[in-house]
């Protein structure tokens, strides 16, 4: 039976993590994680929730329809989020595996990232990314210690979220290449796909392969980076394509090709809606562990009314219905932005 929407409500959330420097990386320094949030009613009562992530004045411009850089679908991927339930006995049993991206944000002290180390460890994480890109000798140091801390059978991966030109990505990877790094991500502007191309060529001698997608916006980019072998792995973004639908034909033309698909996750949200189509893909798709993994930030999952669960780093497949965005109205109310509560304490300051 079909039902109409009766109601959509947009509203501007943001969680203020700048004051501790989680997400920090070498292009942004203070990002805020936030998100556009969409509600829609309809006439039976039944609710859907969908959202896109921004870094704060980012929602203004995807709550815009008249910005630069085709915002609708990005805010539409969170209007058309909805209704995807799976599940299979492995994927319920032993779960997908995850890396941390918490254990060594840019802006993180020595001191901190040792103690997050050892934390992670603890837990059973044996897949972590470190960010790099602000200054060489700093990350030589950085990535040495977070060698040293995990050993050299757990698995490492650096991200420069595009901070070099195709030259420096590729010479400052080359330095990097002692700590073993299984993937250099974004390391150069995301729409450069010959560039990619090269670096990927360039840094093949080394065993050190290159990941992108977290900023590509359609299947065609995809496709191109793929014709091109300009990627070693896949990293789908539940918000920035446009929603499910685009994000399948990126998983099937990765599967066409062979490439592991290892899902963008963090931000608000995304570990929570990126972990149904990452199940799809291996459930319906290509049955296939090898090299795949897929991101994980701890930052506040306690917003949402079904937050992932993660147990001995695996993503435990979900068992409520939907696409796992509701978010919780008390957290809401007190991050929207400007009225709500927190913000308003973060203004008197
Ligand atoms: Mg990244």
């Amino acid at each position: 039976m079909l039902h109409k929407i009766i109601n959509l409500t947009v509203r501007d959330v943001r969680f203020p993590t700048s004051l501790e420097q989680h997400g920090s990386d070498a292009m942004h320094s203070d990002p805020d994680y936030s998100a556009a949030y969409v509600v829609l009613d309809t006439d039976c009562g039944l609710k859907g929730f969908g959202l896109t992530f921004t870094l704060g004045k980012g929602t203004e411009i995807a709550l815009s329809r008249n910005g630069p850089f085709s915002p609708f679908k990005h805010t539409s991927s969170g209007v058309f989020t909805a209704c995807v339930f799976l599940s299979e006995d492995q994927m319920l049993k032993e779960g997908y595996p995850a890396y941390t991206t918490s254990c060594a944000w840019l802006g993180y002290p020595d001191q901190q990232l040792k103690q997050l180390c050892t934390d992670a460890l603890k837990s059973g994480w044996t897949k972590f990314k470190v960010k790099v890109g602000a200054d060489l000798e700093d990350d030589v140091r950085r990535c040495r210690l977070i060698r040293q801390m995990i050993g050299p059978n757990n698995t490492l991966m650096i991200d420069a979220n595009q901070r070099w030109d195709v030259d420096e990505a590729i010479s400052w990877v080359s330095k990097l290449a002692e700590v073993k790094p299984l993937w250099i991500e974004e390391p150069t502007s995301p729409d450069d796909i010959l560039g990619h191309a090269t670096i990927a060529k360039a840094l093949a001698p080394l065993g050190i392969g290159v990941a992108t997608g977290e900023q590509c916006h359609n299947r065609v980019m995809f496709k191109q980076l793929l014709q091109a072998s300009a990627l070693q792995f896949v990293q789908i973004d539940s918000c920035r394509l446009g929603s499910v639908n685009e994000n399948l034909a990126v998983l099937l033309m990765a599967h066409k090709f062979q490439v592991p698909v290892c899902p963008h996750a963090g931000g608000v949200g995304l570990c929570e809606l990126v972990q149904h189509l990452i199940l799809f893909d291996y459930i319906c798709v290509s049955a296939n562990l090898s090299n795949r993994m897929c991101e994980y930030v701890d930052h506040l999952h306690e917003h949402f009314a079904n937050p992932v669960v993660i147990q001995d780093a695996h993503y435990m497949p979900p068992k409520d219905p939907g696409y796992s965005c509701e978010m919780l109205e008390s957290s809401v109310k007190r991050h929207q932005f400007p009225e709500g509560d927190v913000w308003k304490l973060h203004q008197n300051k």
